[in-house]
C-alpha cells in the first residue's frame, strides 16, 4: 500500500478538501483506497458523510489503543474507498502518547503488511505534533497543499525543517510527491504572484494541476459527499481529477503494481 500523507501545519489550507477528493478520484479510477482522518476536528470524516455517533472505532482506537487496523475501518458511500473515521477524543491522543517509547511509530506499525488497499491518503491536523509526527513516520511520501498567499512559502519551509527531522530520525525514505496549489484566484493578482513565486521557488515539485477556489468544493462537504460526487463537472471537481492524474504519473512505477 502507498502512503501519503496531506499535511501542512497551516489551518484552512485546504488539506481535508484534497485529502477527501483526490482519495475519491483514485478510488474512480479503480484503485482500493483508504483515507485515514487524523485530525481531531473529523473534517474528513464529516465530509464523507460519517456522522459522528456512527463513528465505532476510529484513528484514536488505532493509535492509541493500537486495536487492529481492519476493526477501524469502515465504508464510505463511494465505491473503492474505505476511511478510517477520527473522533473528538483523538484530541487526547497528543497528550496520551506523549509518554510511551513509541510514540511517533504507533501509525507506521499500525499499517504495516495491510494489503487490502493499494493507497492510503493521511488527512493531517494543522499543527507539527505527534499526530502529524505519526503521519509522517507511516508515509512513504508527503503531498503539500498549499493556499495561494502570502505567507504561504515561510509556513512551507517549517514544514520542510519538519520533514527533515523525520527523514533523520525516524523515515529516511520519506519523500515529497509534490506541492498542491490551493484556492487559486486567477483575477487575484496576489494570488497569481505567490503562485509564480512558489513556481520559481520549488520548480516542478509544484504540481501543474492548480486547485481553483470554487464555491461548490465548499459546498460539498455540508452535503456529506466529496465534490467530485456532489457536482462532479464544477470546476473544483475538474482540478482534482486533473491533480489526481498528476499524482498517479509521480507514483513510483514498481508500487503502482503492488
Ligand atoms: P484544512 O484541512 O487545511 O484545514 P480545508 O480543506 O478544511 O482545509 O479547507 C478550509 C475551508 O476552505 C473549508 O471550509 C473548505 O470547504 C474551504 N475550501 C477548501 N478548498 C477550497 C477551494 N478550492 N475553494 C473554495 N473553498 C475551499
Ligand atoms: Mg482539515
Amino acid at each position: 500500500m502507498i502512503r501519503i500523507a496531506i499535511a501542512n501545519q497551516k489551518g484552512g489550507v485546504g488539506k481535508t478538501t484534497t485529502a477527501i477528493n483526490i482519495a475519491t478520484a483514485m478510488a474512480a479510477a479503480g484503485w482500493k483506497t483508504l483515507l485515514i482522518d487524523l485530525d481531531p476536528q473529523g473534517n474528513a470524516s464529516t465530509g464523507m458523510g460519517i456522522d459522528a455517533e456512527d463513528r465505532e472505532n476510529s484513528s484514536y482506537d488505532l493509535l492509541v489503543d493500537q486495536y487492529p487496523l481492519a476493526d477501524c475501518i469502515s465504508p464510505t458511500s463511494i465505491p473503492g474507498l474505505d476511511i478510517v473515521p477520527a473522533t473528538q477524543d483523538l484530541s487526547g491522543a497528543e497528550v496520551e502518547l506523549v509518554s510511551v517509547d513509541d510514540r511517533t511509530d504507533r501509525l507506521r506499525s499500525a499499517l504495516a503488511g495491510h494489503t487490502d488497499h493499494q493507497i492510503c491518503f493521511i488527512d493531517c491536523p494543522p499543527s507539527l505534533g505527534l499526530l502529524t509526527l505519526n503521519a509522517l513516520g507511516a508515509a512513504d511520501t508527503l503531498l503539500v497543499p498549499l493556499q495561494c498567499e502570502f505567507f504561504a512559502l515561510e509556513g512551507l519551509s517549517q514544514l520542510l525543517q519538519t520533514v527533515e527531522r523525520v527523514q533523520q530520525r525516524f523515515n529516511p525514505d520519506l519523500g515529497i510527491i509534490g506541492v498542491a496549489l490551493t484556492m487559486f484566484d486567477r483575477r487575484n493578482r496576489l494570488t497569481d504572484q505567490v503562485a509564480d513565486d512558489v513556481r520559481d521557488c520549488l520548480g516542478d515539485l509544484v504540481f501543474q494541476a492548480v486547485i481553483p477556489r470554487n464555491v461548490r468544493l465548499s459546498e460539498a462537504p455540508s452535503h456529506g459527499l466529496p465534490a467530485l460526487v456532489y457536482d462532479h463537472s464544477c470546476a473544483g471537481s475538474r482540478a482534482y481529477m486533473a491533480l489526481a492524474r498528476e499524482l498517479i504519473g509521480r507514483l513510483p512505477e514498481e508500487r503502482k503494481a503492488a
